[in-house]
């Protein structure tokens, strides 16, 4: 089917002013979302296709020239939302270079035909391949809107190559915008199939990009970064299944820091939270990448092993225990002494055994911790191990330092 060429443009010019006034409307009450960005872009779009539609019924310079520069600068906007939606800083000379480019080349080629058409679709081209680019370098790979984007800019590619080749082909008067023939309805439709599919892939990644920011605000703690409560509950449960399938030692312990109150009431609370961030990246830092570490209180943190045995547990804990003992915390001019305790169960799990149920044990063993006068590690025999008590010739016990 042969479609007539300038009422495709007109059609595309009024479904993208469509989108545009949409996303426009929205955009202003969220700049940092980038939907404003995205309409500005469809914005340009339209008044580009506004300019094809009058090809040839005014002067070349508008319909040809202005129209190139402003598809140019429609996808130097989606290439800048793209930026925003991922919150990183806005190269926009680099954005908008190609804008200039098409700009001046369409200055200098308007009176010629190949050249002209060459020019544009080169500058568009390289656009697309931008776009590829900063996709697949930017975005998580898992996302639906990279998807999107990165077959949208491909399928343009495709369209635009083809006119390179229409022309190179001496078919450059075919490819005119007055005109109608099968290549010019193929080319057109891909470019709008493409535009649609560019700025719903970028609609899409603002909307996955807050998702993912709205889940990591409900499992990550909001001082540390580090996994909350509720977060290394799951995970406890999950390590838990999983060494009870496996019948593999899984390791819990709680870990408290000691007289974090006074640390609060000599240096302030501001100190008190570097001290808290202190304690946690040393812990982090020297964790396995399979062990876990989540804010369980205030001043508490649990910490998973899985697959380690009871001494295992112990060497490692109790040698995180002494160094950050000797790694105090810097606030301002302040060298702040960090001492933690540490409540450990370790358990191959059986049937009775739940996450409750081996908290509670850690929970006596770091109280036990605490009262044998605190920078000290107990590891509690659990019930069928009956009371917190230390094992015999292991580290476990180590005396307030
Ligand atoms: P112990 O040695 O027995 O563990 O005593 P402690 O002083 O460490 O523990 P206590 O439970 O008496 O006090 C903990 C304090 O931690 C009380 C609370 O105000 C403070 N706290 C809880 N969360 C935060 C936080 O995010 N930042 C700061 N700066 N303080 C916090
Ligand atoms: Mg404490
Ligand atoms: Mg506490």
């Amino acid at each position: 089917m042969i479609a007539h060429t300038p009422t495709l443009f007109a059609c595309v010019a009024l479904v993208a002013t469509i989108m545009a006034f949409c996303l426009i409307l929205v955009g202003q009450f969220n700049q940092r979302d980038g939907l404003l960005t995205i309409g500005f872009g469809l914005l340009a779009h339209a008044l580009a296709y506004v300019g094809y539609t009058f090809y040839g019924h005014a002067p070349l310079w508008l319909t040809y020239g202005a129209a190139n520069t402003l598809l140019a600068v429609a996808l130097a906007f989606y290439g800048a939302s793209l930026f925003q939606i991922i919150e990183l800083p806005v190269a926009w000379w680099r954005v908008f270079a190609p804008a200039v480019l098409m700009l001046t080349l369409m200055a200098s080629l308007i009176e010629t035909l190949e050249p002209r058409m060459l020019a544009a679709t080169g500058v568009l081209m390289v656009q697309c391949a931008l776009i590829i680019y900063w996709t697949r370098r930017y975005i998580p790979a898992q996302g639906r809107a990279r998807m999107l984007l990165i077959i949208g800019a491909s399928i343009s590619l495709i369209g635009l190559g083809m006119r390179v080749v229409a022309v190179l082909g001496g078919g450059a008067a075919e490819m005119r915008y007055d005109v109608s023939n099968l290549k010019q309805t193929i080319s057109v439709s891909i470019g709008t199939f493409t535009a649609m599919m560019i700025s719903l892939g970028l609609v899409l990644l603002s909307k996955e990009r807050s998702e993912s920011l709205l889940q990591q605000m409900a499992l990550r703690d909001v001082l540390t970064g580090i996994l909350n409560r509720r977060a290394i509950l799951e995970q406890f449960s999950k390590d838990l299944e999983r060494s009870r399938r496996e019948n593999a030692y899984l390791a819990v312990a709680m870990v408290d820091i000691d007289h974090f109150k006074q640390i609060n009431d000599v240096h302030g609370h501001l100190a008190g939270d570097e001290v808290i961030c202190h304690c946690v990246n040393h812990l982090t830092e020297r964790l396995r990448h399979c062990d876990s570490i989540g804010r369980y209180g205030g001043e508490e943190f649990l910490v998973l092993l899985p697959g380690t045995s009871p001494e295992g547990a112990v060497a490692v804990l109790d040698k995180l225990r002494a160094s950050l003992a000797e790694t105090p915390a810097q606030f301002g001019d302040a060298s702040i002494p960090v001492r933690i305790s540490i409540g450990v169960c370790c358990v191959m799990p059986e049937d009775g055994d739940t996450t409750a149920s081996l908290l509670a044990w850690a929970d006596a063993a770091l109280y036990e911790a605490k009262g044998l006068g605190r920078n000290t590690l107990r590891l509690a025999q659990p019930c069928r191990l009956r009371s917190a008590a230390p094992l015999s010739d292991t580290p476990q016990t180590t005396e307030a330092s």
